[in-house]
């Protein structure tokens, strides 16, 4: 028989139309398929049947109930709900939904605070995207990311200067509680209204009062409308808290793949790997060091291997990733404190010794460390913070001897008397983010030595003199340092004079108010 190419064509497309309307129809009457709850409690159910269920679906619950398929055993599958599970009864019917968990993603987000599956909690009506993106993804791959390269400016002196962060890199923010972290990130955050980085606060379990109070400060200082906050509240289901930052990360990574700048503040991960540890105890999973399953590691690598700066074959967006962890009397080598700091690219220590001191931000520069930022460091900052890092905390060191001898060499109290202004120049109030030609002239003046006459109760006034009035006097300087450009001798030399004048005028006014 002569059988025409067309004919074979035909006939292929007609077996292909068969084939698909065959696996149609079975993903239909797999779908169809019914389980049934055998156990619920805690956040957590057993579901026996719905053999064909992948892992990580959704399935449905009466109500409309969601939980995430978890642990997929040959006796049934172990779900983790989403969705408060008190009314759900053993017997209760389970369907596959026949789609993994997933976020809304898209600019409509900007502004609006939501939950980890999308659902508005700001009363301000439905998310309207239409795209959405599975929570779990991979991370892009090597070949596609670029070196940290940019920096992203927080705002805050101390970290700017000393720790610096470079857009793509994951810094840790570490403390024992109520020692500011929150408040750094926050700062960073707000500093980004002049950029173009896209903010993501991610809550997990924080207490409603604070998350209310970030949303006000962010609100108050106009940066919502850079802003997405994902809340897993405290009371909803450990769930629920768990996958709060793997949907704020894919919020992000749809901005970073846009070509966009991303910053994602998961607070805090110690309450995410406690939520999981919950998870997984009663989704009987074998424990681990103190009790926390064996593979806590390998979910927070995960999560944190998804920020990056891509090259600019790929768009060249960038999501960088502030982790928070809370410590447990400064004990920085508890099991989840030092995992983090092994998967992120450098540590803030914040120290309740400092806070309880008045030095805030409480950073503790001798245990801090940023491994890449410097490198994408602007260049001014590089010239005027050259040795300053080492210099302070070899101050610190030295001041902490110092107390117990009463006479002091020359040198040892030149050392002491700078380092104490150096300290209390990077002091800085809750929310007043400077910029950069503000931070580099202040660095400059007090490298410089333009405050050794100054007293150290005035040095915070006098400091912000010069960092308020110096840099409109120097717009072209200004301009360069923010270009990405070095200072060179005449620039550092024209700001000291001027915040040497700023300072006698200071001194001035001080006197004349006293007589
Ligand atoms: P928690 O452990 O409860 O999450 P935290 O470490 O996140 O606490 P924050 O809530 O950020 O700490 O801050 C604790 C308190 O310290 C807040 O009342 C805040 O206003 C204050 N605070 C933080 N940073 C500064 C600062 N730079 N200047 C003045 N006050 C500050
Ligand atoms: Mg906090």
């Amino acid at each position: 028989m002569n059988v025409s190419d067309q004919t074979i064509h035909d006939l292929n497309e007609a077996l292909d139309h068969a084939d698909l309307a065959i696996k149609r129809q079975t993903a239909t009457t797999e779908l169809r398929e019914m389980g049934v709850v055998s156990q619920v409690g805690r956040g957590v159910a057993h579901v026996r049947g719905l053999s064909q269920t992948r892992s990580n679906e959704l399935l449905r619950f009466p109500g409309g109930r969601l939980g995430i398929a978890f642990n997929l055993d040959e006796t049934g599958i172990g779900v983790v709900m989403l969705d408060a599970s008190e009314t759900i009864r053993a017997g209760d019917e389970v369907r596959r939904t026949g789609r993994v968990l997933d976020v809304p993603v898209g600019d409509e987000l900007l502004g609006r605070v939501i939950d980890p599956v999308g659902r508005p909690l700001d009363n301000r009506g439905s998310i309207e995207s239409t795209k959405r993106l599975p929570c779990e993804r991979e991370a892009p791959s090597i070949m596609d990311r670029s070196a940290v390269r940019q920096p992203l400016q927080t705002g805050v002196k101390v970290v700017d200067a000393l720790i610096p962060i470079g857009r793509g890199q994951r810094e840790l923010i570490l403390g024992d509680r109520q020692t500011g972290k929150t408040a750094l990130a926050v700062d960073a955050i707000l500093n980004q209204k002049e950029s173009d980085v896209i903010c993501i606060y991610c809550s997990i379990g924080q207490r409603s009062t604070n998350v209310a109070r970030v949303i006000d400060q962010l609100t108050r200082h106009d940066a919502m409308n850079h802003s997405v906050v994902v809340v897993g509240e405290p009371a909803a289901p450990p769930g629920l808290q768990f996958t709060a930052p793997y949907a704020a990360t894919t919020i992000g990574e749809y901005f970073m793949e846009q070509g966009r700048d991303v910053l994602v503040v998961y607070d805090e991960l110690g309450t995410h790997a406690r939520s999981y540890r919950e998870l997984s105890l009663l989704l009987r999973r074998p424990p681990g060091r103190e009790a926390f399953p064996g593979d806590i590691f390998y979910v927070h690598s995960r999560l944190l291997e998804r920020s990056t700066h891509l090259r600019e074959e790929e768009g060249g967006g960038s999501l960088t990733a502030i982790p928070i962890v809370e410590t447990e009397a400064q004990n920085l080598s508890a099991y989840i404190p030092t995992n983090l700091i092994s998967i992120t690219d450098g540590q803030i220590y914040l120290s309740p010794d400092r806070f309880q001191k008045g030095i805030m931000p409480a950073v503790d520069v001798g245990r801090s460390v940023s491994r890449v930022g410097g490198k994408s460091q602007l260049p001014a900052y590089r010239k005027v913070t050259g040795d300053l890092r080492l210099s302070y905390t070899q101050f610190e060191e030295l001041e902490k001897f110092a107390r117990f001898s009463s006479q002091l060499d020359e040198h040892t109290s030149q050392i002491l008397e700078r380092g104490k202004r150096v300290r209390e120049i990077l002091k800085q109030p809750l929310h007043e983010t400077l910029t950069v030609p503000e931070q580099i002239v202040v660095l400059v003046a007090v490298t410089n030595g333009v405050f050794d006459q100054v007293s150290t109760q005035d040095l915070s006034d006098a400091g912000q003199k010069v960092q308020a009035t110096v840099p409109k006097e120097i717009p072209d300087i200004c301009e360069t340092i923010e270009r990405g450009g070095s200072l060179d001798d005449d620039a550092i030399d024209t700001i000291r004079r001027l915040a040497l004048t700023v300072v006698a005028d200071f001194a001035r006014e001080k006197n004349d108010v006293v007589s």
